[in-house]
C-alpha cells in the first residue's frame, strides 16, 4: 500500500509531490495520459499549452508553461516522488485502503490527493487551435497583459465572460463580447457592469464561425448571425473563449461529493467527503484558476495528508 497517491501533474499535483516527497512519504504521481476511452489527459496539465507565464513568483523574466512543469517535476523527483505516465480509470473509496485502478491494475493507498484539474471549453471553430497562444486564449488574468492597446473579443454570456471582458478593459481600448443570444445569462449585476462599461460593446445573436489570421497571429473573427445565418468579418487581435470549464472528475462520480457543475466539493482544509482523500487546484477551484493558487492548494493538501497519515499511525491502522 502506498502512503500517498497523487492524481495529476499540474502545479497542484507536483507541489503536493514535492511536499510529500520531502516528508519521506514516497508519493506516487499518476501524471496523466490516455484514458481507456482514448481521451487524453495531458501530463503536465494546462501549463503545457501555455507559452509564457509571467505571473508565477520567482521568474522575473517569465517562464514557459512546459519549463515550469519540468522544473517542478524534477524537484519532486529529487525528493523521491515516483512518476507514472498513466491516468486513473476508476476508484473505489468505499473502504480502507483506498483503491485506484490504473491501466495495469489496482493500486492501494492510505491517502489520495486529487489534482486532476479542469479544461477550458474551447469554441471548437476553425482556426482556434491553430492560433492558440497567438491571439486565442481562455484566461484573461493569465494573458490579458499580452493584449495591451489591442482590440479583442470575448465569447460567452455568463459571469465568466463578463469578468473576463471587464478585466480586459484595463489593457484594451475596445472589448467586444460576442454572444449567441439577445440577452446575457450572467447575473444582473455582472451583466450591468459590462453593459455600462464604455470600453465594452456587444455583438448579440452571433457566434464565432472561424478565427482568422495571417499565419502568424489572429487578425479577426468570422461571425455568423444566429438570427439570419449571415456571415461577416470582424477585425481584432485577440479572442478569449469564456464559455466555461470542465473539471476532470468523471472517474469520481458516485465516489466523491461533487458540485452540480462537477467540481469536487471540499472543506476549508481541502478534505473531501471521504476520509484520507484530499483535493487541490482547479479540480475544486473555479474562482481563482491560477498556477500559483493550484500550487498553494497542492501544498495544503500535502500537509493535510501528512497529518492524516500520522493519525492513521497513531490509531494503529498503518505502520510507520
Ligand atoms: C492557455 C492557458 C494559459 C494559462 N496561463 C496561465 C498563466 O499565465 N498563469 C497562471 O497562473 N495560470 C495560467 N493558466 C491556468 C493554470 O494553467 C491552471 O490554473 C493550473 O494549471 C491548474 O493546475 P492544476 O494542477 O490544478 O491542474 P492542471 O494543470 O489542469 O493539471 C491536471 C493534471 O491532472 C491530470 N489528470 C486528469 N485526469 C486524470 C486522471 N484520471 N488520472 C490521472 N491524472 C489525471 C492531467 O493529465 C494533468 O496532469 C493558464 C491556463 C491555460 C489553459
Amino acid at each position: 500500500m502506498h502512503k500517498v497517491v497523487i492524481l495529476g501533474s499540474g502545479p497542484a499535483g507536483l507541489t503536493a509531490a514535492i511536499y510529500t516527497g520531502r516528508a519521506l512519504l514516497e508519493p506516487v504521481v499518476f501524471e496523466g495520459g490516455f484514458h481507456d476511452t482514448g481521451e487524453l489527459m495531458t501530463p503536465g496539465g494546462q501549463l503545457m499549452i501555455t507559452t509564457e507565464v509571467e505571473n508565477f513568483p520567482g521568474f522575473p523574466e517569465g517562464v514557459t508553461g512546459p519549463e515550469l512543469v519540468e522544473r517542478c517535476r524534477k524537484q519532486a523527483q529529487r525528493f523521491g516522488a515516483v512518476h507514472r505516465d498513466e491516468v486513473i480509470e476508476e476508484v473505489d473509496f468505499s473502504g480502507f485502503p483506498l483503491r485506484l485502478r490504473a491501466s495495469d491494475g489496482w493500486v492501494e493507498a492510505a491517502t489520495v490527493i486529487v489534482a486532476t484539474g479542469a479544461n477550458a471549453r474551447w469554441l471548437g471553430c476553425k482556426g482556434e487551435t491553430e492560433y492558440q497562444n497567438r491571439g486565442v486564449s481562455a484566461c484573461a488574468t493569465c494573458d490579458g497583459a499580452f493584449f495591451k492597446d489591442m482590440e479583442v473579443v470575448v465569447v460567452g454570456g455568463g459571469d465568466t465572460a463578463m469578468e473576463e471582458a471587464n478585466f480586459l478593459t484595463r489593457y484594451c481600448p475596445r472589448v467586444t463580447i460576442v454572444h449567441r443570444r439577445d440577452s446575457f445569462r450572467a447575473s444582473k449585476t455582472m451583466a450591468q457592469r459590462s453593459l455600462q462599461n464604455p470600453r465594452i460593446s456587444v455583438q448579440w445573436n452571433a457566434v464565432v464561425d472561424e478565427v482568422v489570421g495571417d499565419g502568424r497571429r489572429v487578425t479577426g473573427v468570422r461571425l455568423r448571425s444566429t438570427a439570419d445565418d449571415s456571415v461577416r468579418d470582424f477585425a481584432c487581435q485577440g479572442v478569449f473563449a469564456a464559455i466555461g470549464h470542465e473539471p476532470n472528475t468523471k472517474v469520481f462520480r458516485g465516489h466523491l461529493d461533487l458540485h452540480d457543475d462537477g467540481y469536487v466539493r471540499v472543506g476549508p482544509r481541502l478534505t473531501t467527503n471521504v476520509a484520507g482523500v484530499f483535493a487541490a487546484g482547479d479540480v475544486c477551484d473555479k474562482r481563482y484558476r491560477q498556477a500559483i493558487t493550484a500550487a498553494g492548494m497542492g501544498c495544503m493538501a500535502a500537509l493535510e495528508a501528512e497529518k492524516h497519515l500520522d493519525e492513521l499511525v497513531a490509531a494503529g491502522r498503518i505502520g510507520h
